[in-house]
């Protein structure tokens, strides 16, 4: 199958797990996930539409963004060390998805305010498994560290991502993602932002993903084929 026919069959899988759960189909963002794929693959789905795409690692995102088209929206969705973080400022990114701890939050929102006007468009990353080899916030230390992460002024908090650990069938993820949505509408309540967006969903399990509220899945092997070599997070 090509890139555009992986990408129709995913996008028609997205619309019909929407229309299961009573969702508007339009309300569920695909984003491509291209790491390690040549900029040759990622101009194949550009060719089918796409124009959302997600890459782990600053450089690797560094290096292909200047070989596609400029209305290419680039999503930075693996972790963001605070030594590169001016670096990705530079970069324009679409969203970053995965802020892991208050000292990049923070050093994100202290960049954003000596190198441009706009607040940062990022989502919180949520360690649902409270495993301690992973990353993210935990949701106690989340709910502990709100008054002070919606304080920064250049950080604009648009909603929240996972990764769950990988299971045995996608079902076995739902409480993890329903984890992830309940903890949003929690701190939705405690105001003051909307938090609109959970990222949650990869090749595995994005249907379920989508049926328990996801508004961003990250799919990347489904479309571009299995990688040829792994790349940790
Ligand atoms: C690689 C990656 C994905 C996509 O994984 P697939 O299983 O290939 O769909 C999604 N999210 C993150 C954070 C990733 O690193």
């Amino acid at each position: 199958m090509s890139i555009a026919e992986r990408l129709a069959e995913v996008r028609s899988r997205m619309a019909e797990a929407a229309r299961r759960s009573g969702r508007d189909a339009d309300a569920v963002h695909l984003v491509a996930v291209s790491k390690t794929m040549p900029a040759s693959a990622v101009a194949e789905a550009y060719a089918a539409q796409q124009r959302d795409f997600g890459e782990n690692r600053l450089q690797e995102l560094l290096e292909k963004k200047p070989l596609l088209p400029a209305d290419c929206r680039w999503h930075l969705i693996g972790p963001l060390q605070r030594n590169k973080v001016r670096k990705a400022l530079a970069v324009g990114l679409q969203l970053i998805h995965a802020v892991d701890k208050m000292e990049v939050a923070a050093a994100i929102s202290r960049i954003a305010s000596e190198v441009s006007s706009a607040p940062v468009r990022v989502l919180l990353e949520v360690n649902v498994d409270e495993e301690t080899s992973k990353h993210g916030f935990s949701a106690a230390e989340l709910r502990r560290l709100w008054e002070e992460l919606v304080r920064l002024p250049m950080l604009e908090i648009r909603g929240l991502m996972c990764i769950p650990s990988p299971v045995e069938k996608a079902e076995y993820a739902r409480p993890a993602f329903a984890a992830l949505r309940t903890l949003a509408e929690d701190l939705r309540q405690r105001g003051p932002l909307a938090l609109p967006v959970l990222s949650m969903g990869m090749s595995s399990d994005f249907e379920v993903a989508i049926e328990e509220g996801a508004t961003h899945v990250r799919v990347g092997s489904l479309i571009f084929g299995a990688r040829s070599y792994p790349q940790a997070n």
